[in-house]
């Protein structure tokens, strides 16, 4: 084969092995149900920019000031992207740059503190974020993070004490926003805790975002100096991120952005944003969110009646948690013989937590996913059953065998979603 052949060839001309990987994988999702909270199926619009010709593209820089010739197009491509994220969300400026959720929250922290300065972030074990301070995170290390938490009762956010840390130790950032929390959050309220002690207020909506730009969950973008999310989760959108802020920091994050801490921006997956966001202002996406969120109460009330405790007694948004405290098992061992019967989840910590992180008492299940492959709330009770049936006894494997081919038939009654 010549140089240029060999380049033309197909994946599964060049490495059959890991072509049929992927095609057993993509098998799986369309045989399972997908409750990732964070996990969702891009359209094939979005997919076919991921995997254009655009991934060769250098243009370090931003639109009309790029260090690289060749980017008159992808300069176009950048400042649409910029423009609809800003619209979608209502925001001064945006950063469609950074390369995933987790290097976005680095690039506004290396924007905003020093090495040292204080930060109040949710406590992990109730539903905040690895960068959000966990001491394994370089956010935990290179920053003096306090934790906030829940109510121990209610479970919902305990915003008196949010603002009695924030007296006593004077942050220079407040981090709002969480990857296992399933109630509505009180932008206004945390951005005044803020504001009393003088402190920036950044929220992080990764999880979130879909909800946001659909309208089901207030905004937190009249409120925060920063806001960062992911495009992958809930947004519909390509694995990334995405920065918004007010004007008055553009030129800081963009700045530790490109250079700062990444060096050529991904224009494939730029591309693949603002796919994504034009998206996200059509009708029907209002309509996807906000059965997103009909499907997550459903489950979470089918849960409920099924015998299962659920963190702080349901939900709002597109997730809920199912604690374990009280049971033998623990999240780990549930998750698993949920995927034994096709219903995929994923292990959380929850408030309260006795286990190890990496075993936990809790289950997090979420529904953008199935949600997006056109599941209803009558699905959703029938799934609760399947789950609160396992939960009885996660070691019972016949019972398991029993209801797997009961969760395939609700995957059949789903669309496939996944191109071929
Ligand atoms: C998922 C998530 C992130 C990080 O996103 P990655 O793309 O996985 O790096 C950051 N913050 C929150 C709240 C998240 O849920």
């Amino acid at each position: 084969m010549s140089i240029a052949t060999r380049a033309s060839a197909s994946l599964q001309t060049t490495d059959p092995e890991i072509s049929a990987l992927i095609e057993r994988d993509r098998e799986r999702h369309i045989r399972t149900l997908n409750f990732i909270a964070s996990e969702n199926y891009a359209s094939q619009a979005v997919l076919e920019c991921l995997a254009s010709h655009l991934n060769v593209k250098y243009a370090e820089g931003y639109p009309r000031s790029r260090y690289y010739q060749g980017v008159a197009l992808v300069d176009d491509i950048e400042q649409i992207a910029i423009d609809r994220a800003k619209q979608l969300f209502g925001a001064e400026h945006a950063n469609v740059q950074p390369y995933s959720g987790s290097p976005a929250n680095m690039a506004v922290y290396f924007a905003l503190l020093q090495p040292g300065d204080t930060v109040m972030g949710m406590e992990l074990s109730q539903g905040g974020h690895l960068t959000h301070g966990s001491p394994v995170s370089f956010s935990g290390q290179f920053y003096k993070f306090v934790h906030y938490g829940v109510d121990p009762e209610s479970e919902v956010i305990d915003y008196d004490h949010v603002a009695a840390l924030a007296g006593e130790h004077r942050p220079k950032l407040i981090v709002a926003g969480a990857s296992a929390y399933s109630r509505v959050i009180d932008w206004q309220r945390l951005a005044e805790i803020a504001g009393s002690v003088g402190a920036r207020f950044m929220a992080d909506i990764a999880h979130i975002a879909g909800l946001i730009a659909a309208g089901v969950h207030p905004s937190p973008v009249p409120y925060a100096d920063v806001v960062t999310t992911t495009t992958h989760k809930s947004l519909r959108g390509p694995r990334g991120a995405l920065i918004l802020s007010k004007q008055e920091l553009a030129k800081a994050i963009d700045r530790t952005v490109f250079p700062g801490i990444q060096g050529g921006p991904h224009l494939s997956a730029i591309a693949a944003k603002a796919v994504c966001f034009r998206e996200a202002m059509e009708p029907e996406f209002r309509a996807y969110q906000q059965q997103v969120v009909d499907n997550a109460r459903a489950l979470a009330e089918g849960l409920i009646r099924g015998g299962m405790k659920v963190v702080s007694g349901g939900t709002d948004n597109h997730l809920l948690v199912v604690k374990l405290l009280d049971r033998e098992y623990s999240g780990k061992a549930l998750a698993k013989a949920l995927e034994g019967a096709g219903v995929i989840t994923s292990m959380s910590t929850v408030p309260g937590e006795t286990r190890r992180p990496a075993v936990t008492s809790g289950v997090r299940f979420g529904t953008p996913a199935v949600t997006t492959r056109g599941a209803t709330e009558a699905q959703m009770q029938r799934v609760a059953q399947i789950v609160s049936t396992i939960a009885e006894n996660p070691s019972d494997e016949a019972a398991i065998a029993r209801l797997r081919p009961e969760v395939e038939a609700i995957a059949r009654e789903l669309a496939p979603v996944l191109p071929a």
